[in-house]
């Protein structure tokens, strides 16, 4: 085998809650991830150089040893012994720095390529350690589907499937700094937590109206503040016919539920006009 394909999807959260901090400086986190259907395209070749080279479609994006799709290859060369370079192609379509692990996603799916491009048989424990390694989302998106994330986010629990939904994603231009949006957290006291036990029932449940409903994700008390249109792209996605709507991670990107495709459009249509904004995408519940 001389070249991977793959599809690196992106993920949305279900619930977020912050339930510690611990001593090594991260919050203890448990939240519900969901992946979606949207994917970076990566394509991994083998080289006869001994160098790692990356190209993307975005040409802003750094292609060094920024980028994670670069550590990951990287990192596994280095642990392996691997003499080959790699040349890895990435196609983003997943908005950067948005709450979707579009760079974590990328990352996982080098690991995953890597070791199936080197005949490396590395054992999915192994894995996840390489991935917790690069990122706390990394490990889920080896993993994908719906699970429950604790910890950093690395102890992870696979969940039943998550009912079938259409997803609309918004985001607003401007970008929140996640170290920013979690310190300022640490300054408010919190009056309300997901109801997470709930979600996982109405999940088992396969009831998406409850799921919708009862979304949740602390970090909005203070996203919002920071940037007014998370709250207003909130509001209009439920004026537009979603069953329930959230900011993903640490945003600031917005999404919306619904039960028809027809309406998810048009809502998608509607917001992109309303808030001119670019990234407005029209995506669905994806289970591994
Ligand atoms: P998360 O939800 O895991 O916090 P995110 O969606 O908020 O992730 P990313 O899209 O992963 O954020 O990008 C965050 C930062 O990582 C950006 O500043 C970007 O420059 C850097 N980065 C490194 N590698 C990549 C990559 N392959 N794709 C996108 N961003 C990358």
């Amino acid at each position: 085998m001389n070249y991977i394909n793959l599809k690196a999807r992106a993920k949305i959260n279900l619930t977020l809650d912050v339930v510690g901090q611990r001593d090594d400086g991260y919050h203890e986190l448990k939240m519900i991830m969901q992946t979606v259907e949207l994917y970076d395209r990566v394509y991994i070749k083998k080289i006869d150089k001994p160098y790692i080279k990356l190209k993307s479609n975005l040409e802003w994006l750094p292609l060094d040893s920024r980028n994670l799709a670069y550590k990951a290859a990287d990192i596994i060369r280095t642990k392996y012994g691997i003499s080959q370079g790699v040349f890895i192609e990435l196609h983003k379509t997943i908005p950067v720095a948005a709450g979707l692990a579009g760079g974590s996603s990328d990352c996982a799916a080098v690991l995953y390529g890597m070791n199936i491009l080197f005949g490396l048989k590395i054992s999915r424990k192994e894995l996840a350690d390489i991935a917790l390694k690069l990122g706390s989302d990394v490990p889920y998106c080896l993993m994908r589907g719906t699970a429950l994330a604790e910890g950093r986010g690395e102890i992870l629990t696979k969940l039943p499937e998550c009912p079938n939904a259409w997803v609309v994603l918004a985001k607003p231009q401007m970008s929140l700094s996640t170290a920013a949006v979690y310190k300022a957290l640490d300054d408010i006291d919190l009056d309300s937590h997901p109801n997470t036990e709930l979600v996982i029932k109405a999940i088992e449940d396969k009831d998406i109206l409850k799921v919708a409903s009862n979304l949740s994700n602390v970090l909005e008390n203070v996203s919002i503040p920071m940037c007014p249109m998370i709250g207003k792209l909130k509001k209009s996605m439920i004026c537009n016919g979603a069953l329930g709507t959230l900011m993903s991670g640490s945003g600031p990107t917005v999404y919306g539920l619904f039960d028809d495709r027809i309406k998810a459009q048009m809502a998608a249509e509607t917001i992109k006009n309303e808030f001119k904004i670019r990234d407005v995408i029209l995506t669905k519940i994806f289970n591994a």
